[in-house]
Order: C-alpha cells, then sequence, then structure tokens
C-alpha cells in the first residue's frame, strides 16, 4: 500500500509540557514525509486530557514551533492563539459527543467501573494481565447506568486489524489486546484513541506519521475509524523513539531536552534538528543541519 498523492499528515502534540527533541523528531518524519509525497501538514492541540494539559505549555509550544519556522500548512500558530479552534481538542466536545453517540448505533459502549485495583487484582489470581476483549469486571454483562464518574468503554471485538507501515512493514496486531477500549475517562475526559480517530477523520487526515510507541494502539484505531464510518484506514509511519541512555522512552521535557530552553541557552535550531535526526538513527552524527537539510533525510 502507498500513500494517496499529495496526502495529509498532521504534527499533533499535546501540551502536557515542554516540546522536546522526541517531539523534533517526530517534526523532521512528518514535515518529511510530507514534502517527500508533495502533501500538507495540519497542526493540531491534543489536549482531550484536561487535567494534564496546560494553556501555558500550549503558548510555549506555539512558540517553539515559530522560532523553528516548522510552520504548518494549516492553521497558523497565530490563528490557535487567536480563540477556538477546529484543530484543538478541548475545543470541539460537541463532535465527540456525537460521535460517540452513533458509534453506540453501530458497537456495544457501555459504562465500566474497573480501577487499576481491579486490573491488579485480576492479574494476582490468574498470574497474567487481563487481555483479549471485557473487562475484568464483566461490566458489558453487568449492563451498568453510565455516570460522569464511570469510565466508557467499547466492544471492538476478538480479532485482528493488519497494516502497511511505511516505515516498519506489513504489521498486525489484536483490536482489543488489553480489554475493550476506552473512549472516555473516570474524569470525563475523551480518550487519545477517540479524539485522534475522530480527528483524523474530521481533517482528512490520510498519513499519521507517528512513533513506534503507538504501535500496539493501531489495530484498534483502525477498527474504532471503520465504526465510525471510515472505509479506508489512513496511512501509518511508526518512527523511532528518542530514548534516553538507558532506553526508556522521553515522555516528558526534562531539561536538557526542553526545545525552548536549548534555544534559550544559545542552542542554534540547526543544532538541534541535527541532533533530534542524530537521536533516532537518521544520520551517523549531531552535525547542525538546516531545516531543509533534515526533511531531506526522509527523501
Ligand atoms: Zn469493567
Amino acid at each position: 500500500m502507498t500513500s494517496r498523492p499529495r496526502p495529509t499528515t498532521r504534527f499533533a502534540p499535546a501540551p502536557t509540557g515542554r516540546l522536546h527533541l522526541g517531539h523534533l523528531a517526530n517534526a523532521i518524519y512528518v514535515w518529511g514525509f510530507a514534502r517527500r509525497l508533495g502533501g500538507r501538514v495540519l497542526l493540531r492541540i491534543e489536549d482531550h486530557d484536561r487535567q494534564r494539559c496546560r494553556p501555558e505549555y500550549e503558548a510555549a509550544l506555539l512558540d517553539d514551533l515559530d522560532r523553528l519556522r516548522l510552520a504548518a500548512d494549516e492553521p497558523s500558530t497565530n490563528e490557535l492563539r487567536a480563540g477556538p479552534s477546529t484543530y484543538r481538542q478541548s475545543d470541539n466536545g460537541p463532535a465527540y459527543t456525537a460521535a460517540l453517540d452513533q458509534l453506540a448505533t453501530v458497537a456495544d459502549v457501555y459504562a465500566c467501573d474497573c480501577s487499576r485495583s481491579t486490573f491488579a487484582a485480576w492479574r494476582e489470581a490468574h498470574g497474567r494481565p487481563w487481555s483479549g476483549p471485557g473487562c475484568p469486571g464483566g461490566c458489558l454483562e453487568r449492563g451498568l447506568t453510565a455516570r460522569r464518574d464511570l469510565a466508557l468503554r467499547v466492544a471492538l471485538g476478538d480479532d485482528d486489524e493488519a497494516w502497511d507501515d511505511l516505515l516498519m512493514g506489513a504489521r498486525s496486531g489484536p483490536v482489543s489486546p488489553e480489554g475493550d477500549l476506552p473512549v472516555r475517562d473516570r474524569n470525563g475526559n475523551w480518550t487519545y484513541a477517540v479524539c485522534v480517530v475522530l480527528d483524523d477523520i474530521r481533517h482528512g487526515v490520510d498519513l499519521v506519521v507517528r512513533g513506534e510507541d503507538l504501535v500496539d494502539a493501531t489495530p484498534a484505531q483502525i477498527r474504532l475509524a471503520r465504526l465510525f464510518g471510515r472505509e479506508t484506514a489512513p496511512v501509518f509511519a511508526h518512527h523511532p523513539l528518542v530514548r534516553r541512555p538507558d532506553g526508556s522512552k522521553l515522555s516528558k521535557a526534562e531539561g536538557a531536552t526542553a526545545i525552548g530552553e536549548l534555544l534559550d541557552a544559545g542552542r542554534s535550531a540547526e543544532e538541534l534538528f541535527g541532533e533530534a535526526a542524530f537521536r533516532v538513527g537518521l544520520v551517523e552524527a549531531p552535525h547542525p543541519r538546516s531545516l531543509d537539510e533534515a526533511l531531506q533525510l526522509l527523501r
């Protein structure tokens, strides 16, 4: 499978912290694939988790993108600064509510009162973690009344989805690896899966370029998109992550890796592009590179 000519992809950070070298590596892949395929890049603010996201982090990431001259085709950073946007998840609650209502007509959507300790107790009793459809509490069969303080799950099935990854080749996996997919958490937040799948449909995204930590989540997202009415799944490209020396994922900007702080300290954008490309194995040494040079590494 190859992507359609002139695909639409997206750079979609969550404002839970500062932009870091991992985001920059993702940006090189996103803008690099777009340039290679003659496509366009959308900028999306993934702030579906209202407890973890903060407006000051969004402001900082927009400033960081401007300083790096990473401009999306749509929207501009100033459009996002100006107010509500279709490209900011917290501004689009009604779209997710409507989608969930539609989803409930084609799949089992149900309230679940299982907590982390419910899953832990099941693991303790059975010597392995819960896997496959359902949940340890049998909540679908119990038919709990939906409440704001209960999570919602959707039953996606007991089978697999497969895709041809632009970077990883032929892949497949179960749609319900760790139970039925959560669609809303017990704090009332729409989940990552619901937001990204629906946004990619709403915005016409047909090329998803993201870190390989999301490979295992992909089968469920392909299935969910189909239930939302999407006939053709997006093309996926899962790239290596920037990791710490011990191999763990770089998830939050920690002092030395926050883009804004590195620029403030006098590092150039070229040095940061070079280091990000090096950290994901696109080049053999962390030499400074212009944005254009970094994007050509994807050719
Ligand atoms: Zn449950």
